[in-house]
């Protein structure tokens, strides 16, 4: 719901996960800034997805290309054609709108079937590109805009997501000097390929992973960090056999369903939603979606696509993106040499956040009918939690801060923690609650004569006796 997604946003700037960016001069529309919080949420998502694909997955190797790369990149991958939505304007109140954006819109406000009616049409017409049509269900339907009244709408066009900026130059030539902010990490990839496959010995089937910046020139830009113009992808193409693109495919569902269900949240959260309108590059897609407070909607994707990629840089490069499959083929004969077929699987890591904050969040009425009292807790999972281990001393004196300290010096070398003396500890424990450390330690007068603490656990809030010394343990355990 509306209010759990707008009290989201708000928590998220009150304690630091993430602000509009340069928010002084009013923010820049769908872009933002990771806070203290926000950034080590992030980074442990990545750092859990990296070491997933590189680490734990047979034949994954990781690469960090660049943003920049040579144009031709674009038109060989098709993107400077067909990497586009469409859009229409309201001639009066120059208002621009992607036409799903607000046939969807649209759909929400009535009744269910009704919409499903609505979105299913518009989906037809989408992929028959059928623009007149599209501009038709527009109109008929009366679909409202910030103008009440008749609304003047100009035709369905098409408008390309991709940034332009301009270079010194790119091949000395005058004019020459167009290049783009990448909108998908995967092509870096693909330019690679056989730079990887060759430095590494790699033998199909294998992945090349990549965690980047990309860049897309949103039309409407909305629902915070879940559509930005500046966002992180997580990447991996898998590549394969020509042939085997079905059993890989449904390879690499189950596999990342599995990362998903890791993060500690429930099948039921999510699902799986075959393409109706196959991207230029696909010969089957879907997505998983996630049920975010606005919806059901794509966190990740995972396509079949084909040679389109290896097979336009060869043509457009003049460069064999070929591979020497030297494995015997049922005919009794090599493979030989082919252009490898390649499955994807892409996943936003803002959305990846948005994702764990949604789950994570909740509000809790802990008051007794004379005492009114609630909290705010993320429940992260403790590998994700942006702090592990909340250090209090129970009193500023009586040497509990010296101990604390070495606690501390002893633990922040291994995970994360967080050192604070002031307020009463009550108050302590509800802003680690709010940023979701998941492990609170109180150092009191009783650390003293028998050298243990108070452990305080976040989801449940029950407190128990610990020695000292067992802390770092505990701890390191339950964050792996
Ligand atoms: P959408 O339909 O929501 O625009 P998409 O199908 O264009 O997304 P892909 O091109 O498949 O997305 O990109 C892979 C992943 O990158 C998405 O699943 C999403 O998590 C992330 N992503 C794409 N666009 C954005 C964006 N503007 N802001 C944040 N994350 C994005």
């Amino acid at each position: 719901d509306s209010n759990k997604f707008q009290a989201i946003i708000s928590h998220c700037k009150e304690y630091g996960f993430i602000f509009p960016s340069s928010e002084i001069y009013d923010g820049l529309s769908a872009v933002y800034d990771y806070g203290q919080n926000g950034s080590e949420l992030k980074k442990n998502v990545r750092d859990y997805w990296w070491k997933w694909m590189t680490q734990l997955q047979d034949n994954i190797v990781g690469i960090d290309a660049a943003i920049f790369m040579h144009p031709t990149t674009w038109k060989a991958s098709g993107h400077v054609d067909n990497f586009s939505d469409p859009m229409i304007d309201n001639k009066d109140s120059k208002k621009r709108y992607r036409v799903d954006h607000l046939i969807e819109g649209f759909a929400e406000t009535l009744p269910e079937a009704e919409g499903a009616e609505l979105i299913a049409s518009m989906e037809k017409l989408l992929a028959a590109e059928d623009f007149a049509g599209l501009k038709q269900l527009i109109e008929s339907r009366k679909i409202k805009c910030a103008i009440s009244g008749t609304v003047n709408w100009t035709d369905v066009r098409q408008f390309n997501l991709m940034f332009s900026t301009e270079f010194g130059s790119v091949s000395g030539e005058e004019g020459d000097n167009m290049v783009y902010l990448r909108p998908e990490t995967a092509q870096g990839i693909f330019v690679n390929f056989l730079n990887v496959q060759k430095s590494g010995r790699m033998k199909i089937p294998f992945g090349i992973a990549q965690i980047g910046k990309a860049f897309r020139n949103e039309i409407v830009a909305r629902q915070f960090i879940f559509r930005m113009r500046e966002f992180e992808q997580m990447e991996m193409q898998f590549f394969i056999r020509p042939g085997t693109q079905k059993e890989w495919y449904e390879f690499w569902k189950t596999e990342r369903m599995k990362w998903h269900l890791s993060l500690g949240i429930p099948e039921s959260r999510y699902r799986f939603h075959d393409h109706v309108k196959l991207a230029h590059y696909a010969d089957a897609a879907c997505d998983i979606e996630y049920d975010f407070p606005i919806g059901f909607k794509e966190v990740e994707g995972i396509h079949s696509r084909t040679d389109f990629d290896l097979k336009n840089h060869q043509e457009f490069s003049r460069k064999k993106m070929q591979y020497f499959d030297p494995e015997v083929g049922p005919d009794g004969k090599p493979y030989g040499n082919y252009i490898p077929y390649v499955i994807e699987t892409s996943i936003g890591l803002d959305r990846t956040v948005m994702m764990l904050l949604s789950e994570a969040y909740e509000e809790q009425d802990l008051g007794t009918p004379d005492k009114p009292d609630s909290r705010v807790v993320l429940r992260f999972p403790a590998k994700l939690a942006p702090v592990k281990l909340g250090i209090l001393p129970l009193t500023k004196k009586d040497g509990l801060p010296e101990i604390a300290q070495e606690l501390m010096a002893e633990c922040r070398s291994v995970f994360k923690c967080f050192y604070e003396e002031k307020d009463t500890i009550g108050k302590r424990y509800r802003r680690m609650d709010a940023i979701g450390t998941p492990f609170c330690i109180t150092i009191d007068h009783q650390t003293k004569e028998d050298g243990t603490v108070t452990i305080r656990y976040r989801d449940t809030m029950e407190q128990e006796r610990i020695p000292l010394k067992a802390v770092k343990d505990l701890v390191d355990k339950a964050i792996q």
